[in-house]
């Protein structure tokens, strides 16, 4: 059995899977629980351990494969995150989660591992390159090409939010959750349209909120909503000028607002790119919450392929 994981701040996702030749298909109930996110690296690793004794019942781990909130570098430790899960940052996770459930294991940053599972079963299927972004509390990306996941050599390849766009002179100033300014999650990303929304009305408003004031025909809320997805398209169309991909898939919470949303970040994604790559699709992603677990198993997947 490969297992597929998927590590969030809030929550950890579990399940197995099924190799039959080359498929791989989803065995067992998804498991979820509550990640000891105060607890820390360590704690994580044995809940997980746990839940993998679990999920394989009397099965073999032949691999396991983890999409995990925050950077990855080339060793499997968590090189960069949010301050979400206590001490993530320098955590060994690909070391300590071998040794805990005694079988080979891949990790990789949670966009990067839904990429995985977009591009080969999801709204990338059948493109020859794709790109992936996931709009939420903050924005992050992935390219996925003919020979699979570019995970960089820093492991933040496809991160579409800390490209710098032109914004107007109050926007400009807002430093990005990087430390830096200019840059698109600061404006785009859920926590982004929240703030220009505030500082548009002084009222502080959670996302759903505002998009139901936009639905009710709230001209501001629209306007930030309709703002936000141009931002992105933009900025998807610098990313796509080097790319060149196919396809431009958007995932996340903030893109399910729907297809007003999408249809925004298409047309100034158009109206920017260059010839060629302007022709790219813009779809929205297709495989929901356990896109990022699937893509983990996959990536577990491979392990055992390689050495078959
Ligand atoms: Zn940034």
């Amino acid at each position: 059995m490969i297992i597929g994981i998927d590590i969030g701040g809030t929550k950890i996702a579990v399940a197995g899977f099924a190799r039959d030749g080359d498929r791989l298909e989803r065995a067992t109930e998804v498991r979820t629980l509550a990640t000891p996110s105060r607890a820390g690296g360590p704690a994580i690793v044995q809940a997980v351990a746990d839940a993998v004794r679990d999920v394989r019942g009397g099965d073999p781990v032949e691999a396991v494969g983890v999409g995990t909130a925050g950077v990855v570098g080339p060793d499997g430790t968590i090189t960069s995150a949010t301050d979400a899960i206590a001490g993530w940052v320098g955590f060994p996770l690909r070391s300590a989660l071998a040794d805990a459930v005694g079988a080979p294991v891949a990790v990789v940053n949670d966009v990067h591992a839904a990429a995985v599972a977009e591009a080969e079963r999801g709204a990338g299927a059948g493109a020859q390159a794709m790109l992936m972004v996931a709009v939420g509390t903050g924005i992050g990306g992935a390219v996925v090409l003919a020979d699979g996941l570019r995970r960089g050599v820093t492991g933040t390849a496809g991160s579409i939010g800390h490209m710098e766009i032109s914004l107007p002179p109050n926007l400009a100033e807002r430093r990005c959750p990087c430390g830096g300014f200019g840059h698109v999650e600061a404006v785009a990303s859920g926590p982004g349209l929240e703030q220009t929304y505030l500082e548009g009305t002084g009222v502080r408003l959670p996302l759903r909120e505002v998009h139901a004031a936009a639905l009710r025909g709230d001209a501001r809320a629209e306007g930030v909503i309709r703002d936000g997805a141009r931002y992105l398209g933009r900025a998807l169309a610098s990313a796509n000028a080097a790319l060149d991909v196919e396809v431009i898939v958007v995932g996340g919470g903030v893109a399910e607002i729907g297809e007003t949303y999408l249809a925004e970040v298409r047309r100034a994604y158009r109206e920017a790119a260059m010839a060629g790559p302007a022709a790219a699709r813009v779809v929205p992603a297709e495989l929901g919450v356990d896109a990022a677990l699937t893509g983990a198993a996959l990536l577990g997947a491979r392990l055992v392929e390689r050495s078959d």
